[in-house]
């Protein structure tokens, strides 16, 4: 493939700290911090959810979808949108 986003490593997800290192791979931050959509190549349109690593799954409500953790799966505390 030589589409590779170079930002998250075709992850889909950067670091919510640092959103110049993927959440995912061989580079991935280390710091724990929550994921944060790529803004390269997973910005979701209007209404939609973005897209998700393999192991989380989107859950979707009247309050939007839900940020995934490193650490503890599915966050309940960040809301986005
Ligand atoms: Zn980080
Ligand atoms: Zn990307």
């Amino acid at each position: 493939m030589t589409a590779k986003c170079t930002l998250c490593d075709d992850g889909g997800w950067v670091c919510e700290d640092h959103p110049g290192r993927p959440w995912e791979g061989a580079r991935a931050c280390s710091c724990g911090a929550a994921g944060a959509p790529c803004p390269w190549c997973n910005v979701p349109a209007e209404g939609e959810t973005p897209r998700m690593l393999d192991g989380f799954k989107t859950e979707v409500d009247k309050y939007g979808w839900k940020q995934p953790r490193k650490r503890t799966g599915l966050s309940f505390g960040g809301w986005v949108g």
